[in-house]
């Protein structure tokens, strides 16, 4: 099928999306598979996280692979530049720990004999298994989710780990807090840079490693998002 690939809204037809309280079975436009869904656009285009984030994953572990660059931010704006990265969507659950894990080797980190690409690879596995709008439907914000999936690989956690699994736990539920206490609607642009900041600062502290960060973040994405806070983001120019 043919579809023009908006950057924001619908990508089908590029209409706004409306969110619904239940969900029910819809077929993707794209894939023609059917999944439960709260999100259509008006309408009535769904298209299925799969066939939503496919090109943009891509496009994410390209670039980690390719920067030199030990700034998370920075590498994440990369991608959040290309335009198979859209305004929302749940390749920002993998784009947090891919922006990370590069930032995290670039910056002299290792993770036992992994080699960047094989983080990566894992990262995207469990990063995948995140529904794009759990912000709203888990009360448990991807892009948190994500920073906790980084926090995971680096550390060699797993569910039997005693300090790590703590620490991976308390460093999840850290970037929720600032997530939330920062309100909705959601961004995955703002939730992005709130949790890669948390965890800037618990690489430096927990394993001694110094990623760059800027020290002031200015979005240039707000003008693709409809439900933008300003002012009240921030993130925002001013
Ligand atoms: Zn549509
Ligand atoms: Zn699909």
């Amino acid at each position: 099928m043919e579809h023009q690939d908006h950057k924001f809204d619908c990508m089908i037809c590029g209409s706004p999306l409306v969110y619904t309280a239940a969900s029910e079975k819809k077929k993707c436009a794209i894939c023609g598979n059917v999944y439960e869904t709260n999100c259509t656009c008006e309408q009535g285009h769904y298209i299925c996280d799969k066939c939503h984030s496919k090109p943009g994953l891509v496009v994410i572990t390209a670039e980690a692979l390719r920067t030199e660059s030990t700034n998370p931010i920075e590498i994440a704006m990369k991608m959040m530049d290309d335009e198979h990265i859209h305004m929302h969507g749940p390749e920002h659950h993998y784009l947090v720990p891919a922006a990370l894990l590069a930032a995290y080797y670039n910056a002299g980190g290792t993770i036992g004999n992994w080699s960047l690409a094989d983080s990566l690879g894992t990262a995207q596995l469990r990063a995948s298994q995140v529904p794009g709008g759990v912000c709203g439907s888990w009360g448990c914000c991807g892009a948190a989710v994500g920073a906790g999936i980084f926090a995971s690989i680096i550390a060699s956690a797993t569910s039997m780990s005693d300090e790590a699994w703590g620490l991976c736990n308390r460093i999840t539920a850290k970037c929720l807090d600032i997530i939330g206490k920062n309100g909705g609607p959601r961004c995955c642009k703002r939730d992005s840079f709130l949790a890669i900041g948390v965890m800037v600062n618990y690489v430096a502290e927990h394993f001694g490693i110094t990623m760059g960060k800027p020290s002031n973040i200015v979005c240039h994405y707000h003008q693709y998002n409809r439900a933008c806070r300003q002012e009240k983001c921030p993130f925002f120019p001013r």
